[in-house]
């Protein structure tokens, strides 16, 4: 059997795709030197595919932003509002990615969303009325090209036509169908110029196949590929599908003349049923996902080899694969040196799989698999019992009463109290936590890190920005107040660091998005907390104002959904451990004074099946509840807030109002505010801060423009319900736009406010 990836990670083993693209944005680096480094990486990553012995290597996996954002460029899917711009090519693209805001104009990002069931985000492509899809780009081919110069025969990857039209926005009349034939010939197009460029394969991903499909888009995808597929010629062309099966789809797919299909093992359920039911044809390359793409651990192979014997009964050819691309993992454990063999050998980062594979490769070709020393020790590994559990924590879990999980008195009762208490303006100004992370924040982290400084300095030094922050925002004129985050790497990893049961690396990075990566901290045991974590801090920063001052947390789904979780027991046990941890931290903070504590759920919906049939059961029936828990034991007078990174909860509104927070703050800028419209259909109950502008651009927004996005706002809620917050925290930003903007967004509130007044 031989061995393929579907993708790999692009920003570097120590991040320096990041590191150079922000340099070039700042305008220290040229165009050039950046394409040099970029250039640097891919033959790095390609070799180090070659060294472990793959057999399809990808190209065109590479992005200085986007995959998806690539591919609209390269079919010419351009808004006209960034052509107008007339940028060059790398800054136009960017424009798109980042928003422009220079002497050509002024313009917005297109919108970002969660790829999937991940915490990757795409740009969303945009296609007007009047777009002319056609093929005008080069970067496949150039990069193609670019390993062939070096000797490598990679198998490009490029988005697979189905998905790009699925996962575009259509901002006129026309539908997917208006392009359908532009869109094939670009595709047609994109295949004979592989072909001629000496490509054996071509890959295009489709993972938009494994969710809920209807009738009409599996006539779209039959009309889709019996087109392309009838230009292909002598090319091969292999269907990519990932993150879950392709139960809609199957024997359509395998009725389609391809010459492979990528199938995914782990995540898709039902995948090998599907197999052994409808059979896979024997003419077809089965490039089978066996190795998990997503999680860290190490595979299991015996039970792999027991998959593959299963598929062997096809009689085809058989790649063994990811099971989606390794851009979703970090690189390589080389670079942990403070982790102890003793979990590292549990681990297996993107190098790691590579690995993997070729031992699979390796024991699948033997005759006496059970002699192979790599299948030895694998076995060896999974039978030793790897986790140390807390008696205690599993305890409080399963002792659990349907009563624990309820807050009194209910929300509009509460809200009533409230009102009386808390005395807050109408449309009251606030942020969402975090003020930027300047360069002297991270080196006070990273000196106490390395022993530079005391433990004493460290917190003095926070402690100075706490106030700086304070005085800042009071200047501003906020209404309620944060105390800036400073403490914190990242809204879970610090959580992370202050709860038993994680472990942490030290470069163990996956891009989030653009230049923005995490370093997911690993679930390891049971998750208790036996300190408080962030009651100093806050209360400081209360003492500092007469105003109210947020105590703020990461909430267990979040948490849960940003780190790597175990695998041996459940998604749900392991957020309850979580929320009562949480739980105890929400106690702490009331008991100390904090009037209101935001607790964020910036991930709730990530993790959300990608099917709809699986969303309660598998999901968001303990998901909820989690939240819940931590918040369900605060007195009436004490305001609950959570905030989420996306507005796309329309589907599951009436979950995030059984959240039952008293607010809720989220993004809503860069998607055009279109949540309001429903949750004013859906008379939602939470009060809600959408945001009035975004924070992952560095554009500084008007006051006139925010007041404009305020009235809209108003005129689908009601104005006791309406809080005014930008739409994420502002770590990623500088004080340079920071501070404007804050000011812009007080002005604006306070101009409404005024001409609300009877
Ligand atoms: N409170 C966090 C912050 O402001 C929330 C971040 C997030 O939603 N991703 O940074
Ligand atoms: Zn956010």
């Amino acid at each position: 059997m031989k061995t393929a990836i579907i993708g790999y990670p692009r920003i570097g083993t120590l991040r320096e795709l990041k590191f150079a693209t922000e340099r070039y944005f700042d305008g220290v680096l040229s165009k050039a030197e950046l394409q040099d480094i970029a250039a640097l990486l891919r033959k790095t990553h390609w070799q180090t595919q070659i060294e472990n012995d793959i057999d399809f290597i990808p190209s065109n996996d590479f992005s200085f932003y986007d995959n998806m954002l690539d591919t609209a460029v390269l079919i010419n899917v351009v808004p006209k509002r960034y052509r107008d711009l007339r940028l060059d090519y790398l800054a136009e693209y960017f424009a798109m990615a980042r928003g422009y805001q220079g002497v050509n104009g002024d313009v917005k990002a297109l919108a970002m969303k969660k790829w999937f069931n991940t915490n990757y985000h795409y740009i969303v492509p945009e296609i007007e009325d009047d777009t002319e899809i056609s093929l005008v780009g080069t970067k496949p081919f150039d990069e193609f090209s670019e390993a062939k110069d070096l000797g490598i025969v990679t198998k490009p990857v490029v988005t697979g036509a189905f998905t790009f039209l699925k996962l575009a926005k259509f901002t006129g009349n026309k539908t997917p169908d208006d392009f359908i034939i532009n869109i094939i010939t670009s595709y047609s197009e994109i295949l004979k110029k592989f072909k001629d460029l000496g490509a054996e394969w071509i890959q295009f991903d489709e993972p938009a196949l494994v969710m809920d499909l209807t009738a009409d888009d599996i006539v779209l995808l039959n009309k889709i590929y019996s087109e392309i597929l009838s230009a292909k010629g002598s090319a091969k062309v292999l269907l990519q599908t990932y993150f879950g099966d392709i139960r809609d789809c199957y024997q359509d797919v395998i009725s389609l003349p391809f010459d492979g299909i990528g199938l995914d093992f782990i995540e898709g359920k039902k995948t090998l049923e599907l197999v052994k039911q409808f059979g896979f044809p024997a003419d077809k390359t089965l490039f089978a996902g066996v190795v998990n793409g997503k999680n860290i651990w190490r595979n299991n192979y015996s039970r792999t080899l027991r998959i593959l014997d299963e598929l062997r009964k096809t009689g085809g050819d058989i790649v063994l694969n990811t099971s989606c691309s390794l851009l979703l993992v970090p690189y390589t454990l080389k670079n942990e040196s403070s982790l102890s063999e003793e979990y590292k050998k549990h681990f297996s980062f993107a190098d790691e799989k590579l690995t993997e594979l070729a031992d699979l490769k390796k024991i699948t070709a033997s005759n006496t698999p059970a002699e192979i020393p790599e299948y030895i020790e694998n076995i060896r590994l999974f039978k030793a019992s790897r986790f140390c559990p807390d008696a205690s924590v599993q305890a409080a879990v399963s002792s659990l009463s349907p009563e624990g999980f309820i807050r009194h008195p209910a929300f509009y009762e509460r809200e009533k109290i409230q009102k009386a208490v808390f005395n807050l303006p109408l449309l009251p100004t606030t942020t969402i936590g975090s003020f930027p992370q300047t360069a002297e924040v991270k080196a006070n982290r990273s000196n106490f890190k390395n022993g530079k400084i005391t433990l004493k300095q460290y917190i003095e030094f926070n402690k100075e920005k706490i106030a700086e922050c304070v005085a800042l925002q009071e200047k501003i004129g906020l209404d309620v107040l944060v105390h800036g985050e400073f403490e914190r790497n990242d809204m879970v990893e610090y959580f992370g660091e202050c709860l038993d049961g994680f472990l942490f690396t030290e470069k163990a990075w996956v891009q989030s998005y653009g230049t923005r990566c995490v370093k997911p901290p690993v679930i390891w045991g049971d998750i208790s907390r036996s300190k408080s974590m962030t009651v100093d801090y806050i209360v400081y920063a209360q003492s500092l104002t007469r105003k109210y001052m947020k105590g703020m947390l990461t909430g267990p789904v979040t948490i849960l959904n940003w780190s790597f979780p175990r695998e041996d027991i459940t998604l749900k046990e392991c957020a309850f451990q979580i929320a009562l941890a949480i739980r105890q931290e929400v106690l702490d903070l009331e008991a100390n004074g904090i009037k209101i504590i935001q607790i964020d759920e910036a991930a709730l919906r990530e993790k959300l099946p990608l099917r709809k049939s699986d969303w309660h059961s598998e999901y968001l029936d303990w998901a909820i509840p989690a939240f819940r828990l931590v918040h369900s034991g605060v007195k009436a007078q004490t305001q609950i807030h959570t905030h989420m990174c996306y507005s796309e909860f329309s589907d599951i509104i009436g979950d995030i109002g059984d959240m039952d927070a008293d607010v809720i703050t989220f993004e809503a800028s860069r998607s055009g505010h279109a949540i309001i419209n429903v949750l004013n259909r859906r008379g939602f109950k939470t009060a809600v801060g959408p945001g009035v502008y975004d924070v992952h651009s560095p554009r500084i927004p008007s006051t006139a423009e925010i007041k404009a996005a305020l009235l809209k706002m108003l005129e689908k809620t009601p104005r006791e319900k309406l809080w005014v917050n930008p739409d994420c925290g502002l770590k990623t930003r500088g004080n340079a736009e920071t501070v404007p903007s804050l000011e812009n967004l007080v002005d604006a509130a306070r101009e409404v406010r005024r001409s609300l007044q009877p």
